[in-house]
């Protein structure tokens, strides 16, 4: 890259987001990645070091996405790379699920990837190239009892990711997603030790993914080298599931 690119990754105070800013910070970019508190902010623009920044976002509300991107804008520049990272989980079967748990994940999932992406295409298309990124699930294909709002969730990113990427692909866009099987961070965490040995059992090469295997996918992705790559769902599953 003859000019640092900057790359905005949502949700990176933790997990695999923090893996995905970590690794595009070593990979040259400028990274702003985003955190629902300011103390979270703090500690990305802590971890991430100089040239970089954390800044607050909820991706629920227009207006907080608005002021993260003009932060992002001022202190690094336009972002050309976006990770749509950003996510939530709210499990119940669906007798027992409430409209409310049904509408948090539906919002944050998919109507965060409207607020966050829609203000980051005029800035793309000027630069005449653009990395949309977005972070799917394993779920989203394959189902999972519990979660029929992640799911669709998710499923809905795919879909997103398929016609976006005919919108934009002549001014060098490319959008992408992603579709991660079992990742070790605290997403995973919270399942109780019987479902996890049972999950194991059924990943083709018998562990989790570590957070930073995804952040290599995403990494090529917003490479040059990923060019002709654009309205696909790449699954990084360890053979968990194959389509
Ligand atoms: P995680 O450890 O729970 O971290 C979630 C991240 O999202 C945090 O940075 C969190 O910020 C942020 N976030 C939550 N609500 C937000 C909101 N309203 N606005 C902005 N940011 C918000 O999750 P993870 O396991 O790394 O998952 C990251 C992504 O990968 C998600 O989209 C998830 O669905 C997907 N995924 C994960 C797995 C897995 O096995 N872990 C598998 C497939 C897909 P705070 O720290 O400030 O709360």
């Amino acid at each position: 890259m003859s000019e640092a690119r900057v790359a905005l990754v949502t949700g990176a105070s933790r997990g695999i987001g923090a893996a995905i800013a970590q690794k595009l910070a070593a990979e040259g970019y400028r990274v702003a990645g985003t955190a629902t508190s300011e103390g979270g902010a703090a500690a990305i623009t802590e971890a991430l070091g100089e040239g970089h920044l954390g800044v607050v976002m909820d991706v629920r509300s227009e207006d907080s996405v608005a002021a993260a991107l003009g932060a992002v804008e001022a202190a690094l520049g336009t972002p050309v790379v976006v990770v749509n990272n950003a996510g939530i989980t709210q499990d119940n079967l669906m007798l027992r699920m409430s409209a409310e748990q049904w509408a948090s994940v539906i919002d944050t999932n998919t109507n965060g990837l409207y607020r966050v992406t829609k203000p980051l295409l005029r800035g793309m298309m000027k630069a005449r190239f653009g990395r949309i990124i977005n972070v799917s699930s394993v779920i989203a294909r394959r189902g999972n009892a519990g979660q029929a709002n992640y799911a669709a969730s998710k499923g809905a990113v795919e879909g997103f990711t398929r016609a976006l990427a005919q919108e934009v692909g002549s001014r060098g866009i490319t959008v992408n997603a992603i579709a991660p099987g079992f990742i070790e961070t605290e997403m995973t965490a919270a399942l109780d030790e019987g479902v996890t040995e049972q999950l194991r059992s059924a990943i083709a090469l018998g562990r989790f993914g570590g957070a930073e295997e995804v952040a290599a996918l995403v990494a090529f992705l917003a490479s040059e080298g990923a060019g002709y790559i654009t309205g696909e769902t790449i699954a990084i599953n360890g053979g968990l599931y194959m389509n």
